[in-house]
Formats: C-alpha cells, structure tokens, sequence
C-alpha cells in the first residue's frame, strides 16, 4: 500500500466543479491584479481570523516581510523568535536587515518558550515572531505580556496555523500582526504560492495594503518603499471556496490524530521508543498541519528510511536548527546554544495526517512502523 505524505487530489476532486468556472471568469474578464475577488477573500479570512482586517499578500514569507518593513525594523534593530521553524520567519528578519535573537522551545508544544524570553529582551528589541508550529497555538499571553512590558511589537507566524486557537482566540488576532501562508501544503492551500496580513488595528492595515503595492496610496505618488507584495485575483478565488471547507478539513485531521493516538497507544510503541504531539497545558484548537512523533534512541532517521521503502510518506519538519544553518554564521550560533530545539532537530517525523488519508492508510504506517521495531 502506498501511503504519500500529502495527496491534495482528492481535495481537489471534491471542489473543481465549483472553482473552475470562476477561474474561467476571471480569465474571460482579463482582470487578474487585485480587484473584487482579492477584497472579498480579505474581508472572509478577517472575519475567519476574528480580526478586524486582512491584507492578501504573495507569500507568507512576504506577510512576515511586509510586516517588519511597516513597522520601520531594521539595521540595529533585534527581533525575538524560535530557532524550531521554517526559514523563512529568520529569513524575513534578516532581509530587512535586524538582528535574530533566538530563545529555545518548549518540548512539549516545540513553540517558543515564554520563560526564555525576557532575558533575551534588550534596549534593542524591536518585536518578537512567535511561531505557531505544526498548527499548535503558541503561549501567548506571558509573550503580549512581555510585549506589553517592553512596548514590542508582536507578529504572529500563523503561516502553518489557520483556525487555530489559544485560548477560545483564533491566531493572528492576538498579536499586531498575524502571517499567513496559502503554500498548497498549509491547510489552506491555493494553485501557487499565497499570503495574507491579518491585523487588530486599522492604520496598521492600511499601512500594510499601502507596503503591498510599492508604498503607494495614490497610484505613483510613493509614501514608502515598499514593495510588489499583491495577492492575485486568480488566487484570491480559490481561496474564497476553499476558505468555506477549510474547518471541515481541519476536523478531518484532528479525527485522524485522534485515531493515530489510539493506534499508537495499542500498538505499545509509546513506551518512550516514540513520543506523539502533545496537547499543549492551556487550551488550544490545534489544526494539525503536520503531526511530528519524535523517535527516540537515535532511530529517527533509520525509521525515515524504513518508512520511505515501504512506500509510506514522512518527513523531517526541520532537520537543522537555524542557529546553526550556514547563512547565519555571523550570527556565532554553536551546537548546545539550543539544546531543546536540536533535540527536536534529531527527533521529529512528520507522518500523514491530511483528511483524505483512509483508516487503512493509517493502518499500515503504524504497522509499517511496529515492523520497523520488530527488526522486519
Ligand atoms: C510556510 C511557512 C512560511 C512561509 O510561507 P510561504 O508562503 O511558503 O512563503 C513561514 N513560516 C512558517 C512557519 C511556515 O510554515
């Protein structure tokens, strides 16, 4: 049996019917740059979010960066975040030329972890980039707190995160600024790449939409320099009939964690051989945009292996912490710096958790799995 990581056609099969023809539309029309389909998706994924506003941008990656480029951060300036992530939260703090300061992760949630935080806050500090990993709520009310405290800025990284809740709050309405990405593997994908701003406050918004398109209000008359960050029409509508059976994916992914925990459990494997994702100790809504069991006894990358012959997806969500990737040298980042992040490094396996994936699917990888222990 074949088992991949992600399969999003049978996603797709359920909606083509209705998307197609828009697209038709849109391309009869010729009118492909922002425009009533972009506003229309903005104003649905805002009220989704529980926040006042949202701004569709090209890219999470772009979301992050539009965001620091309002706030004026830059040279001399630092920013707060985890070194457990996707590169693209350190990339965007360094393209606008700041500082990143990581604070290490809470094992249990591989979120950042609130207690670290403080000491790492300097007269320097600018903002702090929580990630919400895996599609789990980070700790925030000790992080706004903080902020509060320091007069930080925060900008949620929701990139992998969309409908999550802390707290009965739905993330990127906690923070300034929430980052979203609609890469087709988040759990709202669109045909490309994709991203929005979601914001609390309304001048902030409107200084993102103004970053969005060259730092113009007017058009050719540049308040700023921003930059061409624009979300496209033909984007904007699959994202709007996506965005209405986003919570019934979602739900499908949680069922199925909830199967792989029972599975799991029966199987006798948790006996600390593997750990599965934990709930965090406050209450969230976790989304499940990849479920990472971490492998003890330096077995991770040979169960990697096993797994990949036998025809089962898995991967490895993130294989090096960014403290020690190479680009950021000069930031003098030494193995032991981050031991709960490098711990995770060696640990994690991202096994399939999309909502079309079948009873026997997950069946057979954690058969596939107990075989794997079995020495089979
Ligand atoms: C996917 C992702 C991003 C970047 O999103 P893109 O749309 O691929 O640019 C940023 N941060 C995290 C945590 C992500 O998972």
């Amino acid at each position: 049996m074949q088992v991949p990581l992600l399969d999003l056609r049978a996603q797709y099969a359920s909606f083509k019917a209705e998307v197609l023809p828009v697209l038709a539309d849109i391309c009869d029309a010729q009118q492909f740059i922002l425009g009533a389909k972009v506003e229309n998706f903005e104003k649905e994924l805002a009220a989704y979010c529980k926040c006042e506003r949202s701004i569709g941008v090209t890219s999470g990656s772009d979301a992050l960066l539009v965001a620091l480029m309002a706030e004026k951060i830059g040279a001399g300036d630092e920013v707060i975040t985890t070194p457990f992530t996707f590169f693209a939260t350190v990339g965007a703090i360094v393209r606008v030329g700041a500082k990143p300061v990581f604070v290490d992760i809470d094992p249990v949630t591989f979120n950042i972890d609130p207690a670290a935080i403080e000491a790492k806050v300097t007269p320097r500090t600018k903002a702090i980039i929580p990630v919400h990993l895996f599609g789990q709520a980070a700790n925030m009310d000790p992080i706004m707190a903080i902020a509060k405290k320091h007069s930080l800025i925060v900008i949620e990284d929701a990139c992998q995160a969309i409908g999550a809740e802390y707290r009965g709050k739905r993330v990127g309405s906690i923070g300034d600024y929430g980052a979203f990405s609609f890469f087709p593997s988040k759990n709202l994908g669109c045909f490309g790449d994709g991203g929005a701003v979601t914001c609390t406050d309304n001048a902030k918004a409107d200084k993102i939409k103004i970053f969005r398109n060259h730092g113009q209000s007017k058009t050719y008359f540049h308040e700023y320099v921003g930059g061409n960050f624009r979300l496209d029409a033909l984007q904007a509508a699959v994202l709007s009939i996506k965005l209405r059976k986003l919570d019934s994916w979602s739900e499908a992914r949680q069922r199925n964690a909830a199967e792989y925990e029972q599975m799991f459990a029966a199987s006798g494997l948790t006996d600390g051989r593997i750990t599965l994702p934990a709930k965090a100790d406050y209450p969230v809504r976790h989304i499940y945009n990849q479920y990472c069991i971490r492998v003890a006894e330096g077995k991770r990358d040979a169960l990697r292996d096993y797994l990949h012959a036998h025809e089962v997806g898995c991967a490895i969500y993130y294989p090096l912490s960014l403290h020690l990737q190479p680009c950021f040298a000069d930031l003098n980042g030494k193995k032991g710096d981050f031991p709960e992040s490098e711990k995770a490094t060696s640990e994690v396996l991202a096994l399939p958790i999309y909502g079309e994936c079948t009873h026997e699917q997950r069946e057979f990888v954690v058969d596939t799995i107990k075989a794997f222990y079995q020495g089979k």
